[in-house]
């Protein structure tokens, strides 16, 4: 029995990853869900509302900063705006309309089929990121998860830095701590106990993918089949997972085979 335990320990070694790390929106469900247009409406008018800021200035706003910062919201506080984190996450996710998210019963079988610790990478705040689980019927797929709150304790000061102390032609930094920063890649790690050599992260931000390349994750962008710089692999849909990387499984046919071996082990005496 020993040997057979160990047998399995070395085969279940050969596989290159031990965890895979999910963002949540555009990623495990499509953009054509219409939720992220939305939020990014909800967004608008969060900062026309609540900030008073120009509405014809807005939108370009919304864009550049998403770019520049990973989220408007870190952006906004960049910026100098000051708010609370918790009225900006139930005015820009609270309110959206979280029906128009279906179970997923193919993701579903797929993510279950793999025997390989899965965890949730996501800037949202803690209620959009278990409401949108929660409608895919994914609630209890995931071992961990990382997201706003986690990275962004409330204990931590929420004083914006003054911009002015910036040096001219550099951005402002965000006192929020988000994807695409390393630093929020190398504290997930640490909060989840990764090791980004032996994990696989899935995201639709291209700039996400890129910084977790330079961490050393592998890196599988969901939502366009066209590869770039820092993508290891490129896929339509989450749900063409199998497909495109077909190692995920052999690993779990590999454990199977031994499986199955050490049954026909087992049994063999009983019918001698
Ligand atoms: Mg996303």
């Amino acid at each position: 029995m020993e040997y057979e335990n160990g047998y399995q320990q070395q085969q279940l070694q050969q596989s290159r990853y031990d965890c895979l790390l999910f963002d949540v929106d555009d990623t495990l469900y499509p953009f054509s869900s219409g939720l992220s247009t939305e939020c990014t409406k909800n967004i608008k008018e969060y900062m026309v509302n609540k900030l008073n800021i120009e509405e014809n200035k807005v939108l370009e706003m919304c864009v550049q900063l998403y770019k520049d910062y990973g989220t408007t919201m870190a952006g906004l506080r960049a910026l100098g705006y000051d708010f609370d984190h918790d009225d900006y996450h139930s005015f820009v996710h609270g309110r959206l309309p979280y029906e128009y998210l279906k179970p997923d019963p193919v993701l579903r079988s797929l993510l279950n089929s793999l025997p390989i610790r899965k965890v949730i990478f996501s800037n949202a705040n803690e209620a959009h990121v278990s409401e949108v689980l929660s409608r895919l019927g994914l609630e209890d797929c995931f071992d961990d998860v990382i997201c706003f709150e986690s990275l962004n304790p409330k204990t931590q000061t929420t004083d914006a830095p003054k911009s002015d102390d910036e040096p001219v032609g550099s951005l402002p930094t965000s006192p929020i701590v988000c994807k695409p920063s390393e630093n929020a890649f190398q504290q997930a790690f640490k909060m989840a106990n990764i090791n980004p050599h032996t994990t696989l992260f899935f995201d639709d931000s291209i700039r996400n993918i890129q910084t977790a390349k330079l961490t050393g994750l592998g890196t599988v962008l969901v939502g366009s089949s066209q590869r770039k710089k820092g993508v290891d692999y490129a896929l339509e849909s989450i749900h063409n997972i199998r497909e495109a990387v077909p190692e995920l499984w052999e690993l779990v046919n590999k454990s199977n085979n031994v499986q199955r071996s050490r049954k026909i082990a087992i049994e063999t005496p009983v019918e001698a």
